[in-house]
């Protein structure tokens, strides 16, 4: 990295200081005393195979290309007939309509396997009358580039891939309706105009294409065999990494193809690039399964523009409704990536590498920078100036998950230990060391590559250089050589100057009434008594080191004495709850394994103790204070399990009142029933904080107990929130025992501090999360698990550097489950860009709908839920409207173009307007709005996607005796065939739909009932019976259950039932009762901005 150079002398964070302050820090520089501990870290065997290809990352980078991003295209019809009813939607079963006849079928021509994700020009198209040439002249002048677009073929509807351009509607766009109610029927009459342009301006009639293109693509006439030439996918089929889309120089490792315009190297300067060879024609099918030439799509666009000589049939006029196979498909988008990138390494050496999808399963292979299991950003090619970047409007943003649990065949970071010297780190900006650090002067100093300060390099850590300026011991040290690693951190890095004790898990447990009466004290105790076996152990050790201690409450609390040389526990009572103080110390926090006898009998007894009780109030604050107090005596740091079932109306600190008021909704004031109803729980959760008090809340409420104030703690405190609405032992002990034996098992991190530096010239702005925050910089985290991300904002304070690139180092500092303080570091390179194409080709939209869901979600706080809505929908305009005027390739004002990267964008910002927080349906509560919105602020980009976007499996399509997980299909009831059965999982909810026309002989393998009017409505698990679908079922309910952070309940839906209501609502495509719009709809409306924003 040529940091040197470019690095202007001023270090982001200015003056040197302590990073975490209230930690005394050791100020490496010399300290020549300590001597280097011999490799310490010792499973870390050499260098990496394969890194030494790359062993500078500015080096091994391609040119920066500048050609137009790919582009999706996909074109709407304008006038579309609502869809949706269910009647309608029956397609795969039923006779072919209109519609189906456009839907295709079986397979797709353009596969998708070979474009990975590349770009793909879509067209959306008109909405309205066609462009004038005015319009078009107008837009074409502020374009700059071509190239990369593919020259769609000119056909359209055919189903043309990617590019196609699906003509779209006329006129129909009506200006002011809302988008969740167009006009249906209008129907433009479609064609498609060309789909891309290319390069070359838009021709009316029918134009030769740019020599740049190959024949068969140029002329184009719009039919099925056209196809062929177009899948320039195929000759990049078998590379997809280096496809441009994820890649941002393609063009070297791509085979010249025939379509090939221009040189392979850099690229010329944007107004006249050629088309990228790796940029062109490329398509993934992304628009839905390729069909042959459909009449409807078949003539060209009247007064678009078009090839003119396109054999296509005549064109049937009748209005057409968009054809959702049209638009843009989250479904091909993941299997087109599963396919690309799934089978080979994700190499992590290359700077600015786009990482697969979350949906794709890959394997990380660590070369330098931290896996995309631990960051993955919005763009991984940032604009090199604030200019660009506010032009672009895209956030610039990571999603970090620092403690990310790995697969089993990726390696756990290394542990580097450096002995009394601690870390070695930038004497200036504090950086920890790191593969991007340059060492000079023959290895005895280095500059910093975030500050560019020049350092010393302790003679214990001196090693001598290569030829190539690396330090020949580069691979024997993982912070040399790795993304990401750790250090043992030193006596400094600790509070107080004191290593910490191991940490302590306190069990608070609601024993009033309603707790008594649903057999929840029950379940848990006796659930205790062996989970607390499974307590998490530092790496290798064989019994873990927290201790435990319990506590019962209602309106007063039970401390309970549980130490190893009582015969019996001993309880002791506090019920001055205003002045919370911990009645006893020795005795209170003990080892399982010493104190065994003494916990079994006391969670023998606490059940029988409260058996009779008649007491319903409860206090809730005094509680998590009483903890804290506990941990706080204890001196160590520790979590707190809190089982709570209803709102603390009782006397004491931290009392609420009931001030559910559904009527605020849609109001000014709808933001109230967002925040805490007292400031008490924040003063408290600081308290917790300080003293690395992590809380994580179980909730088992029958009404409303204001979840909004009682997650405050948990969520600035790094904890989780757990809710099982009107809890019976029955129904939801299966639920809540499987997310009770996790959370208690998770390996956790206490006492936390996390810090993002940059090198110069980006700045971290911006936080969200479950953390708490005393500064502009240190995130403190009381405790933070493995499922906890962290999602930062950056914004520019400097230009940037194309050839320096943008460094992100994301230290944590924090306390092991043994009580050892480490450090762990991230380490991410970038890209960055003077042309926004560049910026386009990068991005990764699941990220940026987790910052912008996570975003928006805390807007509603301080905002009318409204004005956040518009704020999004305002911001995705900007973003598509600027990729629209200065990437995308000249093209009539009615398309509307999509960059590859963000083609479905629009689907999922929609899917995030039209969750509960921000548009309730009447049967969302106040407390399930408030739980949501805690729930997505800790999210990863994974759990982010599927919650938006919920995955929709048919599971009696593929014979039962395949392995394969069936391929999704997508959430609308269209898809929806009654002859089939159904998963659909969002992360936290899991159906079963069942199509009332299934066969029988599937009603008896899965229900074990004779028919489908026997099925019970609302079953949560299906019967264990011995029948290879019974067991695929079930086998496959199970794994998608491991694979998410909370259990998911089953509820068996039967088509034309009422709990249909309940499952429709998960089908996000479809208009939404609570007046979200369709995808179509809203894709329209999208446009609608996007020219406005235009012209
Ligand atoms: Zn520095």
């Amino acid at each position: 990295m040529n940091v040197n150079q470019s690095a202007p002398p001023v270090p982001p964070f200015g003056q040197p200081q302590p990073i975490y302050p209230g930690y005394h820090q050791s100020s490496y520089g010399g300290q020549p005393g300590s001597a280097a501990p011999p490799t310490p870290y010792g499973a870390y065997n050499g260098p990496v195979p394969g890194y030494q290809q790359t062993p500078h990352q500015g080096v091994s980078r391609a040119p920066p290309s500048s050609g137009a991003p790919p582009v999706s295209t996909a074109q709407v019809p304008g006038g579309q007939a609502a869809y949706g009813q269910f009647g309608q939607g029956d397609v795969q079963n039923g006779p072919s309509s209109t519609v189906q006849m456009q839907r295709l079928s079986g397979s797709q021509p353009f596969g998708s396997p070979l474009a990975p994700v590349v770009s793909q020009p879509a067209v959306l198209q008109p909405y309205g009358p066609p462009p004038t040439s005015a319009q078009v002249t107008a837009q074409l002048a502020g374009m700059q580039l071509s190239g990369a677009v593919a020259p769609a073929p000119p056909t359209s509807g055919m189903g043309y891939g990617p590019p196609t351009s699906l003509a779209s509607a006329s006129g129909s766009f009506p200006n002011s309706s809302s988008y969740g109610s167009y006009p249906q029927g209008q129907a433009p009459p479609l064609s498609q105009a060309q789909g891309h342009p290319g390069a070359q301006p838009p021709q009316r009639s029918a134009p030769p294409l740019p020599s740049s293109f190959t024949p068969p693509a140029s002329g184009g006439p719009r039919m099925p065999s056209m196809t062929g030439p177009l899948l320039p996918g195929q000759s990049f089929g078998g590379l997809p990494v280096s496809q441009p889309n994820h890649v941002s120089s393609p063009p070297q490792a791509l085979p010249p193809g025939p379509q090939m315009t221009g040189p392979p190297g850099p690229p010329p300067p944007p107004m006249h690039s050629p088309p990228q060879s790796g940029y062109q024609l490329q398509q993934n099918g992304s628009f839905g399964p390729a069909r042959g030439p459909q009449p409807s799509y078949g003539s060209p666009y009247p007064g678009a523009p078009n090839f003119g000589s396109q054999p296509g049939p005549p064109q049937p006029l009748p209005p057409k409704r968009l054809d959702p196979d049209a638009i843009p498909s989250p479904i091909q988008v993941i299997e087109d990536d599963r396919n690309n990138r799934g089978s080979e390494p994700f190499i992590t050496g290359v700077r600015g590498q786009v990482p697969p999808l979350v949906t794709t399963n890959f394997v990380v292979k660590d070369q330098g920078n931290a896996s995309p299991r631990y960051i993955r950003c919005t763009s991984y090619n940032i604009p090199c100036t604030s200019d660009m970047a506010k032009q672009a409007q895209v956030p610039l943003a990571a999603v970090i998950k620092p403690l990310a649990r790995l697969p089993p065949e990726e390696a756990a970071p290394y542990v580097v230990d450096h002995g009394e010297s601690g870390p070695l780190r930038c004497n200036r900006c504090k950086a920890y060391m790191c593969p991007f650090m340059q060492f000079i002067e023959g290895g005895r100093r280095f500059q910093c590559c975030f500050c560019s300060c020049i350092n010393d390099v302790p003679p214990q850590y001196f090693q001598h250089l290569d030829h190539t300026g690396k330090r020949v011991d580069a691979y024997d040290r993982p912070e040399l050589s790795l993304g990401s690693y750790e250090f043992l951190a030193t006596v400094d890095y600790c509070k107080n100057n004191k290593f910490p004790s191991p940490p302590a898990f306190i069990f608070m447990i609601d024993v009033s009434y309603n707790a008594i009466r649903t057999g929840l004290v029950r379940l848990l105790c006796e659930e205790l008594k062996s989970l607390l076996d499974y307590l998490p152990r530092e790496g290798g050790a064989e019994v873990s080191a927290i201790r435990v201690g319990f506590v019962t409450y209602n309106k007063v609390l039970h401390f309970y004495n549980v130490k190893s040389s009582l015969a019996q526990p001993q309880m002791m009572v506090v019920s001055d709850v205003a002045d919370m103080f911990v009645p006893l110390l020795d005795g209170f926090l003990v080892n399982v394994n010493e104190s065994r006898a003494v916990i079994t009998s006391l969670l023998d007894q606490i059940p029988e103790m409260f058996v009779d009780t008649r007491e319903t109030e409860t206090v809730f604050a005094p509680v998590i204070q009483a903890g804290m107090e506990a941990l706080k005596a204890a001196e160590c740091p520790g979590k707190l399990f809190v089982f709570h079932t209803s709102l603390p109306i009782a006397e004491a600190p931290g009392k609420l009142k009931n001030r559910d008021d559904r009527k605020l909704i849609n109001t000014d004031k709808e933001k109230t029933l967002f925040q805490p109803q007292t400031g008490a729980y924040q003063t408290l959760a600081k308290e917790c904080v300080a003293q690395g008090c992590c809380v994580d809340l179980f909730l088992f409420p029958n009404q409303y107990v204001d979840v909004a104030t009682l997650s405050v703690v948990p969520q600035l405190t790094g904890g989780s929130v757990y809710k099982y609405t009107c809890f019976q032992v029955e129904n939801d002990q299966e639920r809540f025992l499987s997310d009770l034996r996790r959370d208690i098992q998770k390996v956790v991190g206490f006492d936390a501090v996390m810090r993002v530096r940059t090198s110069t010239g980006i700045r971290a702005v911006d936080f969200f999360g479950a953390f708490y925050m005393s500064n502009t910089t240190d995130v403190e985290l009381a405790g933070l698990d493995g499922d906890k991300t962290v999602t930062v904002e950056f914004k520019h304070d400097d230009r940037l550097n194309e050839e320096s690139g943008a460094l992100l180092q994301c230290a944590l500092l924090y306390t092991s489950c043994g009580g050892q303080r480490r450090l762990r570091i991230h380490n991410l390179a970038l890209n960055c860009c003077t042309q926004l194409a560049d910026l386009y080709r990068n991005c990764e939209t699941d990220t940026l709908i987790n910052y912008m869901a996570k975003f928006a979600y805390r807007g509603v706080l301080n905002s009318p839920v409204k004005t956040v809505r518009d704020t999004l929908i305002t911001q995705c305009a900007q973003i598509l409207a600027c990729y629209r005027k200065n990437c995308a390739s000249p093209s009539s004002a009615g398309q509307l173009i999509l960059p590859e990267c963000m083609k479905l964008l629009p689907v999922y910002l929609n899917c995030v307007l039209k969750s509960d927080v921000l548009q309730p349906g009447a049967e969302v509560t106040t407390d399930d709005r408030a739980y949501v919105r805690q729930l997505v602020t800790s999210m990863d980009v994974a759990e982010t996607n599927v919650f938006f976007y919920p995955h929709l499996l048919p599971l009696t399509k593929s014979p039962v005796e395949s392995t394969t997980e069936p391929p999704a299909v997508r959430a609308s009831e269209e898809r929806l065939s009654n002859g089939d059965i159904y998963l659909l999982e969002n992360g936290l909810n899991l159906f079963l739909w069942v199509g009332a026309s299934v066969q029988q002989g599937v009603v008896q393998s899965l229900f074990n009932v004779s028919s489908f009017s026997q099925i019970t409505s609302g079953l949560s698990v299906l019967p264990v019976l011995d029948n290879p679908l019974s067991k695929k079922v079930r086998g496959l309910i199970d794994s998608l259950r491991a694979q998410r952070p909370r259990y998911m309940k089953l509820i068996v839906v039967k088509q034309e039932d009422k709990l249909e209501m309940l499952f429709k609502h998960f089908l996000v495509e479809d208009k939404s009762l609570s007046g979200g719009a369709s995808y179509v709809d809203f894709l329209c409306h999208m446009h609608k901005e996007i020219r406005q924003l235009l012209s």
